[in-house]
């Protein structure tokens, strides 16, 4: 009897995410055994191009010199402690930093460790902060068509992605979805900004019959990833933070996919110049190497929870709440962010990226809506076949990139190490998965 090999071990023992596990007996796994840099390197030693960062997480590549020295370093001095009761350095000089980034405007951060948290306190803030001025009545929350928030069943009461909510529909409380800002909307003769001033105008009519009863709008600004990286113009994000201000509700940014640098900026919401009064951070915040989320809120929204009495107080609690080495993963991420002068040097390489994108694929005769903000490309692939997403991600496996298209969406998402070699094994790669992944169906 052969010893079992780490996929079955896999298959037999770990229930893999977002994976219906009876196609892994046509599809394997594939085992890592290293990362370097923006390659992961399989039992093979086969080299994959991490083309997604990870599922967005990655930004200065696997096993980055430098956050593995920070982290090493706080090994050995704190793993963790408690948060209730107790401090720390690497929490408050993160939370000092953050606050800095969005110049005080939020200058409260409450931490967690994955997105769909950080999406339910601020939920949970918002509704209790209407709650603790008298008008509990402000407990349902907007969010966009086709908005991700998370899965967890608070989340997904934001979340409009038909897949992750569908069967789950009888526990969530579902809020309100209103149209979504999607640029490729345009009809013809209209601007991006111009379906921005319709979706905010369907907005405001919404809060308009119901902003008694709204504690908050929730988006994902300037892109909407899980969707289909979906994208829409800044205006959007000026028109519902002055719908928001004028209707006494909350705006939350969920920037768990756009945040920490991802669109061009540090936060999305800089390019729309606004604040949210809530901004959900995790991904991208610990370089990709411990989970890790944040809720940044404004000195309004804490002061109504700032009192004697308990009742009026934020209660919520996770066990690893502002863990340090998830903290000083950040910090040293944040580092490489000042020292390195990371956004200048991004805007060069969404540049290159995106002519070597536009190059190869801008005349192809399935590509649609070829689209770009900042470190985030995608297209649309026009065909039929239904298994599109899943032969392109194996193919792109064959050609050494790690591509995982969203239904027929083809995007790229790259750490933001890549040099010009790089981005010509990425493009090549899945110029030659697109090729393959649009061969007629076999038989
Ligand atoms: C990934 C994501 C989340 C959820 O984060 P998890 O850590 O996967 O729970 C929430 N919002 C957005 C916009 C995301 O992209």
């Amino acid at each position: 009897m052969h010893a079992p090999s780490l996929l079955e071990r896999s298959l037999r023992s770990v229930w893999h995410p977002c994976t219906q596990m009876k196609q892994h007996e046509a599809l394997p796994l594939v085992p890592i055994v290293r990362g370097e840099g923006p390659w992961l390197i399989d039992a093979e030693g086969r080299r994959l191009l991490d083309g997604i960062s990870s599922w967005w997480v990655n930004l200065f590549g696997h096993c980055n010199p430098r956050i593995n020295a920070a982290l090493r370093a706080q090994l050995d001095t704190l793993e963790h402690v408690m948060l209730a009761g107790f401090t720390h350095e690497p929490v408050v000089e993160l939370s000092e930093r953050l606050a800095a980034l969005t110049g005080h405007r939020l200058g409260h951060a409450f931490y967690a460790s994955d997105g769909a948290s950080a999406t339910e306190i601020a939920l949970k803030m918002s509704a209790h902060y209407w709650r603790n001025l008298g008008l509990a009545e402000k407990s349902r929350f907007v969010s966009l068509a086709g908005s991700y928030h998370g899965e967890t069943v608070g989340a997904l009461a934001v979340t409009d992605v038909a897949i992750f909510r569908d069967a789950y529909a009888p526990l969530v409380r579902a809020g309100t979805t209103v149209p979504t800002p999607d640029a490729r909307l345009a009809l013809p003769g209209e601007s991006a900004a111009d379906v921005a001033r319709r979706a905010a105008a369907a907005l405001e009519a919404h809060l308009a019959e119901h902003h008694a009863q709204t504690a908050a709008l929730i988006v994902e600004p300037l892109v909407q990833g899980a969707s289909g990286m979906v994208m829409y113009d800044p205006e959007y994000l000026r028109l519902a933070r002055a719908l928001c201000d004028r209707y006494r509700v909350h705006l939350i940014a969920d920037e768990i996919a756009v945040g920490c640098g991802r669109t061009g900026t540090f936060f999305a919401c800089e390019q729309a110049g606004i604040w949210p009064d809530f901004l959900c951070l995790s991904k991208g915040i610990s370089g990709g190497y411990l989970p890790l989320s944040l809720v940044l809120a404004t000195n309004t929204v804490y002061a109504a929870f700032y009192a004697d009495s308990a009742t009026r107080a934020f209660l919520h609690s996770h066990s690893y709440t502002g863990n340090p080495l998830a903290c000083r993963a950040a910090l040293a991420t944040l580092d490489i962010f000042e020292q390195d002068g990371v956004l200048a040097a991004n805007r060069v390489l969404a540049r290159q990226l995106g002519d070597a994108v536009r190059a190869r694929f801008g005349a192809h005769p399935a590509v649609r809506q070829l689209r770009q903000r900042g470190m985030i490309l995608a297209f649309d692939v026009a065909t039929e076949r239904p298994d599109f997403a899943r032969n392109f991600f194996r193919a792109g496996l064959d050609h050494g990139v790690l591509l995982r298209p969203i239904g027929n969406t083809v995007y790229f998402m790259p750490p933001y190490i890549l040099d010009a070699a790089h981005v010509a094994h990425l493009v090549d790669g899945a110029a030659a998965a697109l090729a393959e992944a649009l061969e007629p169906a076999p038989g």
